[in-house]
Formats: C-alpha cells, sequence, structure tokens
C-alpha cells in the first residue's frame, strides 16, 4: 500500500524520481491533461503492473492548443483526479503551473518528425510542437524507465516514439489500447462536451471503423473504397464536418492504395463545437 504525494514545484520533481531509481525501483511515468477517465486509468493500471513506482503528470499544456482551440474550457476534475490516483495506487502526482513549465522567456520549442505532418499535424499545424515540447520536459523533469501512451492518440504516439529514438532520451515508451464506452465511443475528456444526440452521432466514428473492419475482413482490399464507406457511414450518422478519414501505414501514416498488409484506419471529425479522433488497427 503506498501513498499519494502530490508536488507542483519543478524544482522538487526530479529528485522525487531519481530517489524512487536509486532504492532500486523502476518507474513509470504517465502524462495527461487530467479530467481523468478509464482511458487514462487504464495507462496507470499498465504502469502500476509492470513498474515499482508510478509517477502521473496532470498539466493543460497550452502550447499544444492553437488560439482557436479549446484551452479555456478543457474540463478540469482536479480533486476527483487525485482521489481516482490514490485509489489506484499511484505513488506521485506532478501539478505543475504553466508558469513554472513556461516560465517569461521560454523559447525552444522541438521540431517534431516527419510523421508529424499528415492528419492531425494538418489540421493544427502547432500542435505536436507542443506536445514534443511539453513531453521531452517531463522526460527531463520525471526520468522514468517507461512511460505510457495511449493509442488513442495515435500520431501522437509515433511522434513521441521518432523523438525518443531520435535524441537519444533514455525512455521506453508503451502504447496502450484504446479504451471505449460499452456501446464503442472512445472516451476522451472532451466527450463531456457532447449533448446527448451529439453523443449518438459520435457513435458513428468507432461503427465506421468498425465497418471499415469488417469490410477488410470480408476480402475488400481498396483503400478508396473502404474510405468511402466510412464517409457514407458517419454522414448517415449525422457527421458531417469531417476532417479526415485516412487508411495509413501504420509507421510513416502515408496514406495507402492497396491492403496488402495491416493499416491504421484514422478518422477526425467535428460534432458541434466538439473535436474527435479515433482509430483502428485493420487488417
Ligand atoms: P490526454 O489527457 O487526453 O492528453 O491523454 C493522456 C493520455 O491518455 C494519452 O496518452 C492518451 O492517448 C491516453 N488516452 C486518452 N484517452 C484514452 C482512451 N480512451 N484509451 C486509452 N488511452 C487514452
Amino acid at each position: 500500500v503506498s501513498t499519494l504525494q502530490q508536488i507542483t514545484a519543478c524544482n522538487e520533481i526530479y529528485s522525487a524520481i531519481t530517489q524512487a531509481r536509486a532504492e532500486g525501483k523502476t518507474v513509470g511515468l504517465v502524462p495527461t491533461m487530467g479530467a481523468l477517465h478509464e482511458g487514462h486509468l487504464s495507462l496507470v493500471r499498465a504502469s502500476t503492473e509492470s513498474c515499482d513506482f508510478t509517477a502521473v503528470t496532470i498539466f493543460v499544456n497550452p502550447t499544444q492548443f492553437a488560439p482557436s482551440e479549446d484551452l479555456q474550457q478543457y474540463p478540469s476534475t482536479l480533486q476527483q483526479d487525485i482521489t481516482a490516483l490514490a485509489e489506484h495506487q499511484v505513488d506521485l502526482v506532478f501539478t505543475p503551473n504553466k508558469h513554472d513549465i513556461y516560465p517569461a522567456g521560454f523559447s525552444t520549442y522541438i521540431d517534431p518528425p516527419e510523421v508529424a505532418l499528415p492528419l492531425e499535424g494538418k489540421q493544427r499545424p502547432t500542435h505536436f510542437r507542443g506536445v514534443a515540447t511539453v513531453v521531452l520536459k517531463l522526460f527531463h523533469l520525471l526520468p522514468a524507465d517507461i512511460a505510457f501512451f495511449g493509442q488513442k492518440d495515435y500520431q501522437q504516439s509515433l511522434v513521441i516514439q521518432q523523438m525518443v529514438r531520435d535524441l537519444d532520451v533514455p525512455i521506453e515508451i508503451r502504447v496502450c489500447p484504446i479504451v471505449r464506452e460499452a456501446d464503442g465511443l472512445a472516451l476522451s475528456s472532451r466527450n463531456v462536451y457532447l449533448s446527448s444526440s451529439e453523443r449518438q452521432q459520435a457513435l458513428s466514428l468507432s461503427a465506421s471503423l468498425e465497418q471499415a473492419s469488417q469490410l477488410v475482413t470480408a476480402g475488400e482490399r481498396n483503400a478508396d473504397i473502404i474510405r468511402e464507406k466510412i464517409r457514407q457511414m458517419l454522414l448517415t450518422g449525422g457527421v458531417d464536418e469531417i476532417e479526415y478519414i485516412s487508411l495509413a501505414d501504420p509507421e510513416t501514416l502515408g496514406e495507402v492504395e492497396q491492403l496488402s498488409t495491416p493499416v491504421m484506419a484514422l478518422i477526425a471529425a467535428r460534432i458541434g463545437k466538439t473535436r474527435l479522433i479515433d482509430n483502428r488497427r485493420i487488417g
């Protein structure tokens, strides 16, 4: 049984992690933006199952939001989050302030790898620059053995894995499966924005990915046909603000034409004011 320690100061966090490692413990790190749900908690469980010491970070990173995005509205449930983390045997929660992460004069950013360019990178041109910068800072502040990320943000997981390889960051990246509601909706902190009719529409994201998977199982190999089926299913479900439908190489995220090997199907769409993403490995 462990008790949850909360640290807010950037100048205290490094020694807390290095102390755990000096005690011979393996350290797992779960970076989040809070408003925790079962998706986040699945990463916590993956960490507590394979590491002796688990640290979770809660930081709504301003540099990964564009001025037009939902930074100001982003949900925050800090007290509930801390209760959930304590119940899940988390050892440490790091809740820095934005002025400590980005003090006056901060001006160094990571130029993210090529895999950041398509899909999310096209729709949100400065997003991965902010993600890569804050994640590298967290890896420095909390030098863990293993960091846990969700497949929910599949492109993000590729960006971070490439950054870690390219910059020789001594940390292992583990990517964990998407946690879904019973009806298929991928858990997201942003789901709280959805009205009940919007939530109904949102179901067509996971449903269309499921349908695409079935098409491939039935023998379809033409990517254009599958993308079009996904589009039709989204439109039928009332989702008409589609940002992208991608059938991409799982490593490069380059669009494929023929499905000879497994691909990633990735979707981004707006439902009212809420932007949702989902993905699934197919074939
Ligand atoms: P966020 O707080 O949205 O930045 O997410 C923090 C981490 O949780 C990221 O690695 C996400 O990919 C992961 N995550 C978010 N939603 C889910 C989900 N439904 N299933 C699994 N992991 C998730």
